[in-house]
């Protein structure tokens, strides 16, 4: 015990400082949710790039949590949607279905160039379009993978914190 003691005092904070709110987001049309947001996030045809940069925004080093945001397993806990990746046909009903089984009010964040335009696999015969052509979008996060700082900034502007 003492061992993790003197281990936790020598490494200090590891988290990175906080990014500034809304930075490289538009935060026109994004409603905060009053402190807390539930997040269920989507792949609807991902390369798991963006999922990469999921993972680090709700790692140790960038850490979402502290700013109230928490994914969730089923989009009935939900309060938001994070999708990901073009739509593909094979996503396209699961997308649309998960998005009415979040409950109202919501909102939807298209994470990376896939989803907000399709991006690398635009044209593609399995791509149906951008998460914006299933469901209406409220957000968006631009980069092909976008950062963990932009990932993490957008979902503050959601929850406000
Ligand atoms: S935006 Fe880039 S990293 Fe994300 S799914 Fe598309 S190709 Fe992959």
């Amino acid at each position: 015990m003492k061992r993790l003691l003197r281990k936790i005092r020598e490494t200090g904070r590891v988290a990175e400082p906080p990014p500034q709110r809304h930075e490289g987001v538009p935060p026109a049309n994004v409603r905060e949710l009053g402190g807390s947001v539930q997040v269920r996030h989507v792949d609807a045809g991902s390369c798991n790039g963006c999922e990469v940069e999921i993972a680090s925004a709700f790692g140790p080093v960038y850490d979402a949590e502290r700013y109230g945001v928490r994914l969730v397993a089923s989009p009935r806990h939900a309060d938001a949607l994070l999708v990901t990746g073009p739509v593909t046909r094979n996503m396209q009903v699961a997308l649309r279905r998960t998005y009415e089984a979040v409950p109202e009010p919501k909102v939807v964040v298209a994470l990376g160039d896939c989803a907000r335009n399709c991006g690398a696999f635009a044209g593609a015969y399995g791509v149906v379009g951008a998460v914006g052509d299933v469901v209406p979008v409220d957000a968006e996060v631009p980069g092909c993978p976008p950062e963990p700082e932009a990932i993490v900034a957008t979902l503050r502007a959601l929850s406000g914190r």
